[in-house]
């Protein structure tokens, strides 16, 4: 196991970057703690797999240094850091048996016959191929295939840092479920560093402990579920996590506080100092959005419709041309229709500017 540490990072693939945008990394300082199970969260193309094969060395970042537990390690092979990595499509020798599929990192080890006897028994357990363990690979399903794969990344117990790549996108919707959970136990009973990519948010969020969210080369949030959701740092997180996510409207100063077109939105991070050239935006969930009762006045949106989903009820509406979400229990009376007032709970409203989370 090791604390990793990413130093004054940045990754382009095209020989010559001139501006940010020809940058797959941009300029990067962060730290893996040492035994954490993270969650890597970003849609396509945001430089997930690039993070991560940076760490394992398949990349060589175009600036900055990768450190295990403070030593430098960036002109190190993979096999010299000693690592794991479970790719997207398995990786699996076609000829040997699955038994041999999983030994096969132990032996490379010295590990002995008994101890990879009993690990390739304990991680064939786990992922439930303990019946397979004869057969040859070559005939397996693609379900079965990956999790060979996954079980060659698991059964060492002396590596660094374990990581998926999206290793769940090959399989079964039921299995996934089940993979996942399987992993997060098996993480609570090793305690390696664990860095598991998707692009998924329900498998971010049940995985791990702390969601590191990238968006263009960056990340934008580290942050546990709860944080994430309670506080985004960033428009995109908000937006990006929750389902619905986070509703964002425009907005103007009126004197201290914003305001949406000419209605006062009471914010829980009201600036102290603006430059006054920024982008302001609004952000508040669905689940803090209500309708105004009799003798309140809030922000006037037309709504358009009621779905319910039998554990809540989910309204859509819009307030001049912005689409405004609002989660309301089950148990409140009807939900409006028509012209109606919504009223965002003050607390867990805030002011976004130029999409990052204003500090107050
Ligand atoms: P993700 O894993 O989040 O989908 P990637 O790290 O694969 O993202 O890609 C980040 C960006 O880098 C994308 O714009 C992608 O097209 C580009 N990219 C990835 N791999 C290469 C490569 N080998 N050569 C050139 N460009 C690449
Ligand atoms: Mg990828």
């Amino acid at each position: 196991m090791a604390t990793i540490e990413l130093q004054n990072l940045r990754h382009s693939y095209v020989p010559e970057p001139k501006g940010p945008e020809d940058y797959a990394l941009k300029h990067m300082n962060f730290t893996w703690k040492d035994g954490g199970a993270y969650a890597l969260l970003g849609p396509s193309g945001c430089g997930k797999s690039t993070l991560l094969n940076i760490i394992s060395s398949l990349v060589t970042p175009s600036e900055g240094k990768v450190l295990f537990d403070g030593r430098d390690v960036t002109p190190l092979t993979p096999d010299q850091r000693n690592i794991a990595q479970v790719f997207q499509f398995p990786v699996i020798y076609d000829t040997m048996t699955v038994y041999n599929n999983l030994a096969f990192p132990l032996k490379n080890r010295g590990f002995s016959r008994q101890r990879i006897e009993e690990r390739v028994r304990e991680i064939a357990g786990l992922l439930e191929i303990e019946p397979l363990l004869q057969q040859r690979a070559a005939n397996l399903s693609p379900d079965n295939k990956q999790k060979i794969s996954m079980g060659r990344g698991l059964v060492r117990d002396d590596v660094n840092v374990i990581m998926f790549d999206e290793p769940l996108t090959v399989i079964d919707p039921h299995l996934k479920w089940k993979l996942r959970s399987k992993l997060k136990e098996l993480h609570q009973s090793v305690q390696t560093t664990m860095i598991y990519v998707t692009h998924d948010q329900t498998e971010a969020l049940t995985f791990a402990d702390e969601v590191v969210v990238m968006e263009e080369g960056q990340v934008v949030q580290i942050g546990t579920p709860v944080e994430l959701f309670e506080k985004p740092a960033h428009t995109f997180v908000g937006h990006f996590i929750g389902s619905p996510g986070m509703n964002i409207l425009p907005a103007e100063m009126n004197g201290d506080g914003p305001s949406f077109h000419g209605t006062a939105v009471p914010v829980a991070n009201p600036p102290a100092r603006l430059e006054g050239n920024e982008r302001l935006e609004i952000g508040v969930r669905p689940e803090f959005v209500r309708f105004a009762r009799k003798g309140e006045s809030g922000l006037p949106v037309e709504v358009l419709k009621t779905t319910d989903t039998g554990r809540y009820r989910l309204v859509f509406a819009r307030a001049g041309d912005t689409k405004l979400h609002a989660i309301l229990p089950e148990d409140e009376s009807e939900a409006p229709t028509g012209q109606a007032e919504v009223i965002f709970d003050p607390e867990r409203t805030r002011l976004y500017a130029d999409g990052w989370l204003l500090e107050n």
